[in-house]
């Protein structure tokens, strides 16, 4: 292929470096749960694309309703509304609690989120925002301020208010007990004595991921979500699930939020697994909070709001979701995944710990079976060796974090490519280790 030769001289001339190591495979089709790179070789993509294509790459019906909707409607000013956008909002109220029915659309989860926080901030006239210190919202100015597991990259001061609470973090917490049970509920108590100690007396919003997943794969024990929907009750705060990476399925409910009957989010931010790949992101709230922000001024008002191509997509996607019982699906795939993962534990010394959900499963890797201390490296040998035989699947580490694997693929992942998935990973170690 001659586009071999001159790509990377081309990329490296043209294109500007965001921070991001470019991956040295150059992918040139992609396929339900395939990649395929220049030469034809195949890679399963265990990250969903960026964690976004949920039903796989180029599901034909969704290939369909983008050429159909681009064809017939693609884009107008803000303020028109479209019937797509309305059969998306109404899908969405649809699947969610009843008091969660009034939604609008964006682009990118930094967005999502972004708009979540304004709207706390309007709604409460409060402006304190609490994130778990694992976090991950976005890198815009305030998803970036709210944002702990990337580090603070904010070229400057965090937005003001923005308050760090203990992430619920079983495997390494100081709060695990000798006879590794885990002491969540001191640790909270802990984390909101020390937030209710800085604050300057004007908390508006938590904002969480309900699995916190760049942040480590980090799975709350049974009954902290409740907990945590009370306390910000408490307070008079408005709880904000970021479900950009949970939401739609993955996790083997339509929102992992669902995980803990009774709690129902103040604002939910949708993005990733919406679009299936394409920009698209929701936030959705109750007709108070959506009065409450009218009267108090809040305008959103950006080129892509409300626009009727991704928002067809997104119909879309629900709509698929929902008929092909996807839900089950992933909750199935997941119990598969997670049953082979917890077999390679028992074969390789070096797996610390396995956790996640359905189909968002991570494994942490340990350089020491004694003292458990993180396997970092060995958690980059594996990954490499993964994708050289056929595996994408990508770590997400934090400081004093083993090498953490994030397993995602589609919800549409069949039983043979977990098979396959595993077996790479199986191999990976094995070369690593020896
Ligand atoms: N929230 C969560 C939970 C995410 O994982 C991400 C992206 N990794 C974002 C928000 C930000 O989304 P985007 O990159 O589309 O701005």
């Amino acid at each position: 292929l001659d586009v071999v030769d001159t790509f990377w001289p081309r990329a490296n001339k043209y294109l500007m470096h965001t921070g991001v190591t470019p991956s040295p495979v150059i992918i040139t089709k992609a396929l339900g749960t395939r990649l395929y790179d220049a030469s034809g070789r195949q890679i399963l993509d265990f990250t969903s694309g960026q964690m976004s294509s949920l039903l796989g790459h180029s599901h034909p019906e969704i290939v369909r309703v983008v050429n159909q909707q681009v064809a017939r409607l693609d884009h107008l000013l803000s303020s028109m509304i479209t019937e797509p956008v309305i059969e998306l909002a109404e899908r969405l109220a649809q699947v969610l609690p009843s008091s969660l029915e009034k939604s609008f659309f964006l682009n990118t989860g930094s967005e999502s989120t972004e708009a979540a926080i304004k709207i706390a901030k309007y709604y409460t006239g409060k402006f304190e925002i609490v994130a778990f210190s694992a976090s991950y919202h976005g890198l815009t100015s305030g998803s970036g301020s709210a944002t702990y597991s990337a580090g603070r990259r904010n070229g400057g001061p965090a937005m003001p208010g923005q308050l760090a609470f203990p992430a619920p973090y079983a495997y390494r917490s100081p709060f695990k007990k000798a006879d590794g049970s885990y002491d969540w509920e001191t640790e909270l108590e802990f984390g909101w004595s020390m937030i209710d100690r800085q604050s300057v007396g004007s908390l508006a919003a938590f904002i969480m991921e309900p699995i916190l997943s760049t942040g480590g794969i980090l799975v709350p024990p049974k009954g902290y979500l409740t907990r945590m929907a009370q306390e910000c009750k408490k307070r008079g705060m408005l709880l904000i699930m970021d479900e950009a990476q949970t939401g739609v399925g993955r996790t083997g409910q339509m929102f992992a939020f669902e995980n803990e009957e009774g709690v129902v989010p103040d604002v939910l931010a949708l993005s990733k697994t919406l679009g299936c790949g394409l920009p698209l992101a929701s936030v959705t709230t109750t007709s108070e909070i959506e009065r409450g922000c009218t009267e108090a001024g809040f305008l959103w008002l950006t080129t892509h709001l409300n626009d009727p191509l991704t928002a067809a997509v997104g119909a879309k996607v629900l709509e698929i979701v929902k008929r092909d019982d996807y839900c089950r699906k992933a909750a199935e795939r997941g119990g598969q995944l997670r049953a082979g993962l917890l077999k390679l534990q028992e074969k390789y010394w070096c797996i610390g710990d396995v956790r996640g959900r359905g189909l968002l499963q991570g494994i942490e890797l340990i350089a020491n079976a004694d003292t458990k201390s993180p396997g970092t490296e060995l958690g980059q040998a594996v990954s490499e060796a993964a994708m050289r035989n056929g595996l994408s699947c990508n770590i997400v580490n934090l400081p004093g974090m083993g090498g953490v694997f994030r397993l995602a693929p589609p919800v549409t992942v069949t039983a043979d490519e977990i098979d396959e998935a595993l077996g790479i990973l199986d191999h990976s170690f094995d070369e690593v280790l020896a």
